[in-house]
């Protein structure tokens, strides 16, 4: 399986070598809630949109169906309008995804994804050819090409929603890793012991930090009686539990414990991210995703004070830590440089 992954990889390289030009590119986000599809333009454009619900539950050729479907109609619309677009189709997808475009075991999809050739599927139902990456890389090389990385060469791309994922650039070049998995900043461990992650270990960053483990924080508070304000959120909350907007709220209104949950998820992501500047001398730091671009303040400060408590190294007054600037875009953005090479070298 690794040869055949070297092969492909050496196939890519025709990808990137390819003239960017100015051809518009067909983009898709396959997210956990929408399967976005979009037409970027050469400038980083989004010129025209189409999506549907990601209804996992309808399985895996539904669901790729459904993503057709949108990428169908917005390249039906480039044509009309006399788009020239570029004939492969990009797709950003949650990983791990391995180099045919299969995906290998998505946890935010369920057993019956596993394993399930996407990029095959899609291709057969939109008789062009499909390219899937990794969500977080794509971002990555959209904030490089348009957003809060354009000039830089050295950088760490953090997003915070659903999951924790990351993605690194390294002399301007997106690191893949040995596997197509680098990045994964979600499973780097930031506590001994500490919460379950999904994938199994404990005290990993995205156990803490992510959006469902800030609500589960929230509700484990409601249920022990340590929160009056989340108890009374959780009692109006669908499922009656309440969710990480309800623990954001409940800190926004004085409420101290729902204040701790937030700051030890702060402080976990900054206590992860002074590790990655260690080792990595990135700089600068785009932090992205709901869960922080809601209320990027404390976010940016617990990240900012961290880095500059931990930086013997690196002075971490030099790393400049800022949001993304691309915000849910990011991985339709990034298609285009994905597919085509361009925006990094
Ligand atoms: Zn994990």
């Amino acid at each position: 399986m690794n040869t055949h992954y070297h092969e492909r990889n050496a196939m890519r390289k025709d990808f990137t070598e390819r003239d960017p030009g100015t051809l518009a590119v067909l983009a898709a986000d396959m997210g956990g809630t929408r399967l976005r599809a979009a037409v970027v333009g050469a400038d980083g454009s989004i010129a025209l949109r189409a999506e549907r619900a990601t209804l996992p539950e309808r399985g895996p050729e539904a669901v790729a169906g459904d993503l057709a479907a949108p990428l169908s109609a917005v390249a039906a619309d480039a044509a009309v309008a006399g788009m020239a677009a570029d004939p492969s189709v990009a797709v950003a997808a949650t990983g791990p995804i391995d180099a045919d475009g299969r995906l290998v075991d998505p946890s935010n999809l369920g057993p019956a994804y596993f394993g399930f050739p996407l990029a095959d599927e899609l291709a057969a139902r939109l008789g062009r050819p499909v390219r899937v990456g990794l969500d977080t890389h794509i971002a990555l090389l959209g904030e490089a090409a348009h957003g809060a990385l354009v000039g830089v060469r050295d950088a760490v791309y953090v997003t915070v929603s659903t999951g924790v994922g990351g993605a690194v650039m390294a002399r301007g070049r997106l690191i893949v890793g040995a596997h197509g998995l680098a990045g994964e900043v979600g499973h780097l461990p930031v506590m001994v012991g500490g919460p379950r992650c999904g994938c199994g270990a404990r005290g990993h960053l995205e156990a803490i930090a992510s959006g469902p483990a800030i609500a589960a924080a929230g509700d484990a508070a409601a249920r022990a009686g340590r929160s009056a304000t989340l108890a009374r959120a959780a009692a109006v909350a669908p499922g009656g539990r309440p969710s990480a907007r309800d623990v954001w709220a409940a800190a926004a209104a004085g409420d101290a414990v729902a204040a701790a949950i937030l700051a030890r998820a702060q402080a976990a992501l900054g206590r992860a991210i002074a590790g990655l500047v260690a080792l990595l001398d990135p700089e600068r730091v785009v932090l992205g995703g709901g869960v922080i671009l809601g209320d990027p303040g404390p976010w940016l400060d617990a990240v900012r004070r961290q880095v500059a408590a931990g930086g013997q190294a690196v002075p971490g007054s030099s790393v400049f830590i800022v949001p993304a600037a691309l915000g849910d875009d990011a991985g339709l953005v990034g298609c285009r440089p994905f597919l085509l090479g361009s925006g990094v070298e």
